[in-house]
């Protein structure tokens, strides 16, 4: 018996009848598959009765990966690599359409998801994601600002993505049982963005720079950020002692605009 690896949050779904329900979200038949930490190939294995065109996993724990390999070895529709889908360059898939699964590593579902937000090219290589997130992680990425889990992963999330479907799933449905609940969030990549952003990375350091001090008004920060600018905020239709959860998505996404413009890049 193996001893399970806490670090790398390692949950296993065994209850079956929340693992179809999981694979029943999308037609699976002839479909190319991606799944991030399949384990010992809980979903895995129901996705692959369901006869995908290809599947490709991605599992660190070297263990797992040899058990996979094992059961998997004679199909060469099925590709294993025993990685770090941290360090895995996303922007060489050539396949397009993909549907992508994960009962994600708590620990670092937020850097995961962002991973696949972050991508090079756009329209990216998947058309659906359907990810499973500790229930907290996941209430804050379907936040609406006004609310006490609006965070910068709502923000970040909601440039690219349209969430179109989220359902909970109780800790009892996993071995071991974990201390809280989960949900499921399935994802679809906006076709079209509506707003001018060059690098990501630009949001990523104003949401950085405003959320650091979620509960102070932001007019310092916006100052400092946009070199005393106040027609600017007056443009935006930003209130200036607002706090940082009360400014929307699309604020967040103007404000970068403006920053590239004022940055040059
Ligand atoms: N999908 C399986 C296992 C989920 S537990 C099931 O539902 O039963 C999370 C899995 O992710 C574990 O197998 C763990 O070893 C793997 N994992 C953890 N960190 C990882 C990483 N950085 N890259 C790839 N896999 C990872």
């Amino acid at each position: 018996m193996f001893k399970l690896k806490k670090s790398l949050g390692q949950n296993f779904l065994t209850d079956k009848n929340i693992i179809n329900k999981i694979i029943s979200l999308e037609p699976l038949i002839n479909q190319r598959i991606f799944e991030i930490g399949p384990g010992i190939g809980n979903l895995t294995d129901s996705i692959f009765n369901k006869k995908p065109k290809s599947l490709f996993l991605i599992e660190k724990d070297e263990r797992f990966f040899k058990i996979l390999k094992n059961n998997y070895e004679s199909n060469n529709n099925l590709k294993i690599v025993n990685g770090d889908i941290l360090n895995y360059n996303l922007n060489k898939i050539e396949n397009s359409d993909l549907i992508v699964f994960g009962n994600l590593p708590y620990n670092i579902s937020t850097q995961i998801l962002a991973k696949f937000i972050k991508l090079d090219k756009w329209p990216p290589f998947y058309k659906k994601i359907i990810f499973m997130f500790q229930n907290e992680v996941a209430n804050r990425i379907l936040a609406k600002h006004n609310t006490k889990d609006y965070s910068r992963i709502t923000i970040l999330a909601n440039l690219r993505l349209d969430i179109i479907d989220s359902f909970k799933i109780s800790k009892g449905c996993f071995f071991p049982i974990p201390k809280i609940d989960s949900k499921i969030i399935v994802f679809k990549p906006k076709k079209k963005i509506s707003f001018n952003i060059n690098k990501i990375e630009n949001l990523e350091k104003i949401t950085q720079a405003f959320f650091s001090n979620k509960r102070k008004m932001i007019n310092k920060t916006f100052l400092k950020l946009f070199n005393n600018n106040l027609f600017l905020a007056k443009k935006l239709k930003i209130s200036l002692n607002s706090r940082p959860s009360e400014l929307s998505c699309e604020t967040y996404y103007k404000m970068t605009e403006h920053y590239e413009k004022l940055k040059n890049n």
